[in-house]
Order: structure tokens, then C-alpha cells, then sequence
């Protein structure tokens, strides 16, 4: 297997997470028919347990999370290259670029504890408390 440098800037000696820096295994952010490629062209990353195969919070599980990494890696993939959308159509298949993209470390980085966050009422200085 040919793996070329991370567009992620994952380092293979240093195999840690990418949304939250645990230690990490290797996911193929394009898979299946494009895995080869995604392979070639440094379109993997580092992911921990939860960012990786936990059922509510792994990339295989969220399809928002993958598809807004597959959008992260593309736009990183052709910054790198110089290229355009249909240079990595033509390797890829599919554009992932959106109008809004995300900052996935920003996005998911505090995920897996979002769920314990207590949210904070405020009440503004006209309202009266009964
Ligand atoms: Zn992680
Ligand atoms: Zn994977």
C-alpha cells in the first residue's frame, strides 16, 4: 500500500487523533472503490475510538461528521495541490464542497461532552422571576 503524506498533516509516527488528539488508528476519509486513491493522495486521518466507531460520535456512525471531514479533506487536498473542483472529481468522483463550510476540530473536537452541558438561563433585566 501507497500511503502519501496526510493533507491532514497526520504524522504515522505519531498516531493521534485529529479531532481531539487520544490515540488514534488510521481512517480512510474517501472509502470503499476510492479507498486506493484516498490512500495515494494523503486523504487519511488519525481518529480515536470515539471519533472513529462509537456509535453516536464516530465518523462511521455520523453522517454530518463524515461528510463535513470528507468536505475538510477535499478543500485541504486541493490547497495543497493548486487544484480545482474537477481535479478532484476526477480522482473522486463526488464534490464535497459546500457554501458553509466547518472547522471539524472546532465542530467535534467537544462533542462527546456536549451531551453533559448544562445550558445557562438568562434572563434578561425587564423579565420578572415568579
Ligand atoms: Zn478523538
Ligand atoms: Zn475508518
Amino acid at each position: 500500500m501507497s500511503l502519501g503524506e496526510s493533507v491532514f498533516g497526520c504524522d504515522l509516527t505519531e498516531p493521534y487523533c485529529y479531532i481531539c488528539g487520544a490515540p488514534a488508528a488510521l481512517h480512510h476519509v474517501i472509502p470503499s472503490s476510492r479507498r486506493n486513491a484516498s490512500s495515494i493522495e494523503g486523504c487519511w486521518v488519525f481518529l480515536c475510538p470515539v471519533h472513529h466507531q462509537d456509535p453516536t460520535y464516530g465518523v462511521h456512525s455520523d453522517r454530518e461528521f463524515d461528510r463535513r471531514l470528507r468536505e475538510q479533506c477535499q478543500r485541504l487536498w486541493m490547497e495543497r495541490n493548486d487544484a480545482t473542483v474537477d481535479d478532484w472529481r476526477a480522482i473522486f468522483g463526488v464534490n464535497y464542497l459546500t457554501d458553509n463550510p466547518v472547522d471539524v476540530r472546532e465542530e467535534y473536537g467537544s462533542k462527546p461532552r456536549k451531551k453533559n452541558h448544562i445550558t445557562r438561563v438568562i434572563r434578561r433585566p425587564n423579565q420578572v422571576a415568579f
